[in-house]
């Protein structure tokens, strides 16, 4: 169903790969070139107030400066003013989550997402990084975007999983003291259930409202295959024929958001070539982090001439599932699903694409469903992508505070809308031996709608 063919083509001063120049810039260069800098008019707007540095979760965990939005607007504007791409500037930048809780909480719309993008991409060209870096970057994007690959991982995670071997490696801690970045993959790593294969075409159940294509995702697919079952059937039971476009790729989200232009940008137009092809009003997307990188495709393709509209009107028509199913309104009826749940705003869905009460109002529509709202809900879980990968050790503080937070609402089970926060979160859940069941927003609704007991995701600490 998804393509793991690695779509061809070159941009701008990148390798083929879409990762950094082979060889960086002459020592003392300034920081950024010509190609795409952080905008400087975009960085002047910031007025030093500091309203957001609550609700970064680095500036949280340190209490540095450098590691708030208003630093790192600073060390941008310093780029910008001449100064070279040093070591201790690239840590910082790198340290940003991309939660963009700072872009909710700017009062003078400063306009972060779109500087720290356009810093990332300057960084992956102009900084070489650490030998280790470069190879665990590189394991990476040969892995998580290509879903076949990560399909292949199923059946060997299953057994490390059922065998004790897991139980065994976690107990000895060796890979949390050798390899903290292996260790986090393998805390994430969601138990391994039966595959539910989609079909190409879901048909409308009753009268048909809406013709929608569906991403089916790179993590989402190989490791949430429920979550897509889910959405297809909630989808079809809401009067949508929903349409699975053969051939679909990674989004490039993650290239995206980790400042490999080159990459995203050669993932983004065989998405836009996969989609068009299926003729339909609305592409349905059920994780935050790959519809908010796709509702931006218009800008990503905005310098080539064959793709720059093509992308805007693809863009336009990329909805998140819960927005589509609050515009539609509800037909099919619900049963009562008597449990109590806490929502956990994923930062892509909440603070990127400003989707907050579209979720609520679905979960809010089922009789008997009792839904608590969790302490601090801006503050990142700390996955943001393949953070807690690369920076394990703040991402686990994050993850273990936003889990304590969840524990303490009482609730049977944890309700969000991104794979990376179910596993975060699992995880974290899993190491406060709490106990919480874990559900994407639409495994809540086909339970409620089909009238069954609520079959979750990932469930670690439950
Ligand atoms: S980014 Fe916005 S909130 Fe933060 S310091 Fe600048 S103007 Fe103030
Ligand atoms: S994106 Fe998140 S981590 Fe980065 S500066 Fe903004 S609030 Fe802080």
């Amino acid at each position: 169903m998804t393509s793991d063919t690695p779509p061809v083509g070159a941009t701008h001063g990148t390798r083929g790969d879409g990762g950094p120049q082979l060889t960086p810039p002459p020592v003392g260069e300034p920081a950024f070139d010509s190609h795409h800098p952080p905008s400087a008019e975009l960085a002047s707007d910031c007025v030093h107030c500091g309203f957001c540095l609550p609700s970064c979760p680095t500036y949280l965990l340190w209490g540095e400066e450098m590691d708030s939005p208003r630093g790192r607007i600073y060390l941008m504007q310093s780029g910008l003013e001449g100064e070279p791409l040093s070591d201790s500037m690239v840590q910082h930048f790198d340290a940003c989550l991309g939660c963009m809780a700072c872009v909710t909480s700017c009062p003078s719309g400063v306009q972060y997402d779109k500087l720290i993008e356009a810093t990332r991409a300057q960084v992956e060209r102009r900084h070489r990084r650490a030998a280790s870096d470069r190879l665990l970057r590189a394991m990476i994007f040969a892995l998580f975007p290509y879903p076949r690959r990560l399909r292949l991982l199923r059946p060997l995670l299953r057994v490390y999983q059922r065998s004790g071997l897991q139980r065994s490696v976690q107990r000895t801690g060796v890979l949390q003291r050798f390899a903290p970045s292996l260790a986090a993959m393998e805390a994430l790593a969601p138990p391994i259930r039966g595959e539910e294969r989609l079909p190409s075409f879901v048909p409308a159940q009753g009268e048909r409202r809406a013709v929608v294509a569906m991403l089916i995702g790179c993590v989402q697919g190989a490791f949430f295959p429920g979550v897509n079952a889910a959405t297809a059937r909630v989808l079809s039971a809401e009067g949508c024929d929903v349409v699975i476009p053969p051939g679909q790729c990674c989004c490039g989200a993650l290239s995206v958001h980790n400042g490999r232009e080159a990459e995203a940008v050669r993932f983004a137009k065989s998405t836009v070539d996969a989609f068009e092809a299926a003729g339909v009003s609305y592409v349905v997307v059920n994780a935050a982090g790959c519809g908010s990188a796709m509702k931006e495709y218009a800008e990503l393709l905005a310098d080539d001439p064959a793709y720059a509209s093509r992308a805007a009107a693809f863009a336009a028509m990329v909805r998140d599932v819960s927005e589509i199913l609050v515009e539609l309104g509800p037909v099919a009826p619900r049963h009562r699903l008597p449990i109590v749940a806490a929502y956990h705003d994923a930062c892509h869905l909440a603070h990127a694409q400003g989707v907050r009460s579209q979720p609520r109002q679905l979960l809010a529509g089922i009789p008997g469903l009792d839904v608590r709202e969790i302490a601090d809900p801006e503050i990142c879980c700390g996955s943001a992508g393949i953070y807690n990968v690369l920076n394990p050790e703040p991402a686990r503080e994050l993850g273990d505070r936003k889990a304590a937070a969840v524990l303490a609402t009482g609730a049977d089970v944890l309700v969000t809308a991104n794979p990376g926060c179910l596993m975060q979160v699992a995880a974290s859940v899993e190491r406060l031996a709490g106990s919480v069941a874990l559900a994407h927003t639409v495994e809540v609704l086909d339970a409620s709608i089909r009238g069954v007991h609520l079959s979750t995701a990932s469930h670690k600490g439950g």
